[in-house]
């Protein structure tokens, strides 16, 4: 009997552990989904994420952070998720910690049911403790991990005792994680922003060669289908400068492929007329641009907004050839924001 109340013990010690880990992991799938249904930010596609981080980007005014995003928009959409996502847990632990309740409680049933299983099995088939832990971890492994050796145990015999003794400590083992603190869930291998990262930034991700705008395809590899993108900037933005001067492009990729300018790919001696951009290699190429000359009202609040910052960041001037249209500053920042509901 006293052997039963040792081995009983070990196995509650463990059972513990993995409990907290599997609640952990189930939790961080069903906040993933919680979110993606109930949060507006994770609630549409890629494009739908993608606005309200630039309505973000808008409202701080944050040039530092526009600039990480049209440089590198994976790695700035990833950090904006992990924020988002911390951000939401901690204006709903109530709920997170609802959700890891329930886990930890459906994680105990299981371990109960297959308890009482694994007894009944070896009482028939008058098996010994071996047998017993065999067919448990065979009925919980999908679940949690137990890894324990039966040496120094194999005179346990009474099953049912085994049974009441491990039950008592599974009960009172859920009843200690009915408090579990939502930061649990930081610490395990499947996080719920890596989840959303996985579902949300699995497309395509190459940017315009002139303005940056990244392409708007679901699919990551989907040549030879040109890349695309429904908007562009102006390309100053991304620091293009017209020929021979140090003044800033105002005009978006898609006045330019319709202008009679030219532009310097790579090689200094190389004029390439934008008309034929994609002559340019086989980075323009891949890209089809619409000469539709459509530019958001949501670029042009930004680029006359953050006309000063661009300048020095690119030392270059909206002067010249480059120049700001007058209106552009009559751009409200609301309507600009607005003006992102057309994506
Ligand atoms: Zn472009
Ligand atoms: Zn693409």
């Amino acid at each position: 009997i006293s052997s039963s109340v040792v081995f009983g013990g070990l196995i509650c010690d463990q059972l513990k552990d993995s409990t907290i880990e599997a609640s952990c992991i189930d939790s961080a799938t069903n906040l993933a989904d919680e979110m993606r249904c109930n949060h507006p930010v994770f609630n549409g596609n890629r494009t739908n994420l993608e606005k309200h981080m630039m309505k973000m980007l808008a409202e701080n005014e944050d040039f530092d952070g526009f600039m990480t995003y049209i440089r590198k928009p994976k790695t700035y959409m990833e950090t904006f998720i992990g924020k988002e996502v911390e951000k939401y847990i901690k204006d709903n632990r109530d709920k997170v910690q609802n959700i890891l309740r329930r886990n930890v409680e459906n994680i105990t049933k299981l371990l109960i049911k297959a308890l009482h299983d694994a007894t009944r099995a070896v009482k028939t088939q008058r098996g010994n403790i071996e047998m017993w832990v065999k067919e448990f971890s065979r009925l919980t492994e999908h679940k949690v991990k137990l890894s324990i050796s039966c040496e120094g145990f194999s005179d346990i015999d009474n099953f049912d005792f085994l049974e009441e003794q491990i039950e008592t400590g599974l009960t009172s083992n859920k009843e200690m994680m009915g408090d579990l603190s939502p930061d649990e869930i930081k610490k395990y291998r499947l996080q719920p922003d890596q989840i959303l990262i996985d579902q949300l930034c699995n497309c395509c991700w190459v940017t315009c060669p002139f303005c940056s705008a990244v392409c708007t395809n679901t699919v990551k590899d989907h040549s030879p289908d040109k890349h695309s993108a429904p908007f562009h900037r102006p390309t100053g933005v991304n620091g293009s400068r017209i020929t021979g001067t140090n003044n800033i492009v105002v005009e978006s990729c898609t006045t330019l492929v319709a202008s009679d300018d030219a532009f310097k790919p790579h090689d200094p001696d190389v004029t390439i007329p934008y008309k034929q951009y994609k002559k340019a290699g086989e980075r323009h190429a891949s890209w089809e641009i619409t000469s539709d000359g459509s530019l958001l009202p949501f670029w042009k609040w930004f680029t006359y907004r953050f006309q000063k910052e661009l300048e020095e960041r690119y030392d270059l001037r909206f002067t010249g050839k480059g120049e700001i249209p007058n209106n552009w500053g009559e751009i409200k920042k609301e309507d600009a924001i607005k003006s992102l509901d057309e994506l």
